[in-house]
């Protein structure tokens, strides 16, 4: 059982992060912002894809100015991602749900200043984006692009926010590594009670970006710390949140759905077993409800992973068994084991809702 860290409830839009709000999930479109028509057809796809809040890079002065016709055309939380140019951080603030600001690239503090009266005068919450490659220089120059240095670089920002009054806060200590990454959250964490949104940066295509950050947001989300989350992939929009929501279902933070236990495969299979679990995983996408079920490719391991699953197949030669709560309900042609157990899966789903 995770017991996550009590930090303090934001809201993006109408998306709480934080306190007991649920573990949100956000992306990236990669569309020029100033395209509204290219911007809000990724945004819908994200939001299909069950993405909670969306980010969008305002690089210049045309991309301040589409937010506010991108705001009118969708129905997810937006954010502003704000580079070296503060004064376009007071323009999409007119339209957006929370300014996303990287304090090493934004110059004064001063600025900073005027980004948060901004933000309060339409009471919108500001992420301090954190990123190891480019921290303020006194900060690299003391610490190097170390986690210590992320951390420094977020308390000096944190402690200005405060100082001004500002606290709908949220942090990110993004590096393009695991254990960089890992390490600064982990020291920053006992220091506040902000929200923390995670992520490895940079971290590559689906298959890396994949492993760094199961292993470096799930180690934190394990840890309980954590409350909203982006997988970065150099991919297609809807990888990231697939993975996302499969790190959030498989470390214990969030149950969504079927918990698909399948065998390896060995020399004992008597079962097309690949294909049938393809075709379970795909019929079963739309399942909401946290259920255990198993399929298995011959009877050795089959009946004790059955005993503790919801639904369970146990493959045998040309034939198999379907099982609901350890007991055997059906024993059927192995063509007709797929339909049967899902149709025992939706049903289950729907009477445990
Ligand atoms: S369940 Fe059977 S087929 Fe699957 S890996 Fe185990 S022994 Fe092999």
């Amino acid at each position: 059982m995770i017991t996550r860290y009590p930090t303090k409830k934001i809201y993006v839009g109408d998306v709480a992060v934080g306190g007991d709000a649920p573990i949100s999930t956000q992306s990236m479109t990669y569309s020029n912002t100033y395209d509204v028509d290219a911007t809000v057809e990724q945004i819908k796809r994200l939001h299909f894809a069950g993405c909670d809040i969306v980010r969008v890079a305002v690089p210049d002065m045309e991309d301040a100015l589409a937010l506010k016709a991108i705001k009118e055309r969708i129905d997810l939380p937006l954010v502003a991602d704000i580079h070296y140019n503060y004064k376009l951080a007071l323009i999409a603030a007119e339209s957006v749900d929370c300014i996303r600001f990287n304090p090493g690239n934004i110059g004064e503090k001063s600025r900073i200043k005027e980004i948060v009266k901004a933000c309060q005068q339409r009471d919108i919450p500001i992420r301090i984006g954190v990123n190891a490659g480019s921290l303020e220089k006194e900060f690299e120059n003391k610490y190097g692009q170390t986690a210590e240095g992320m951390v420094a670089s977020a308390e000096y920002n944190i402690k200005y926010l405060e100082d001004l009054g500002f606290t709908d806060i949220k942090i990110s200590l993004k590096a393009s590594d695991v254990e960089r990454t890992v390490s600064a959250y982990r020291l920053l964490r006992p220091k506040n009670n902000y929200p923390f949104h995670l992520g490895v940066t940079e971290a590559g295509t689906l298959f890396h970006a994949t492993v760094k950050s199961s292993i470096g947001l799930g180690t934190l989300l394990m840890e309980g710390i954590g409350d909203t989350m982006r997988v970065s992939i150099t991919g297609e929009l809807e990888e990231e949140i697939n993975v996302a929501r499969a790190i959030l279902k498989d470390s214990g933070a969030m149950p969504d759905g079927l918990n698909i236990i399948s065998c390896p495969t060995c020399g004992r299979i008597e079962a097309d077993l690949v294909t049938a679990v393809a075709e379970i995983e795909r019929r079963t996408a739309h399942i909401k409800t946290p259920l255990n079920v198993s399929v298995m490719g011959c009877v050795v391991n089959a009946i004790g992973e059955a005993a503790h699953a919801d639904v369970a197949i146990a493959y045998g030669k040309g034939k198999g068994l379907v099982m609901v709560k350890g007991e055997v309900i059906a024993n059927l042609d192995e063509h007709e084991l797929v339909d049967k157990f899902v149709y025992e899966v939706e049903k289950m789903a729907e009477l445990t809702k």
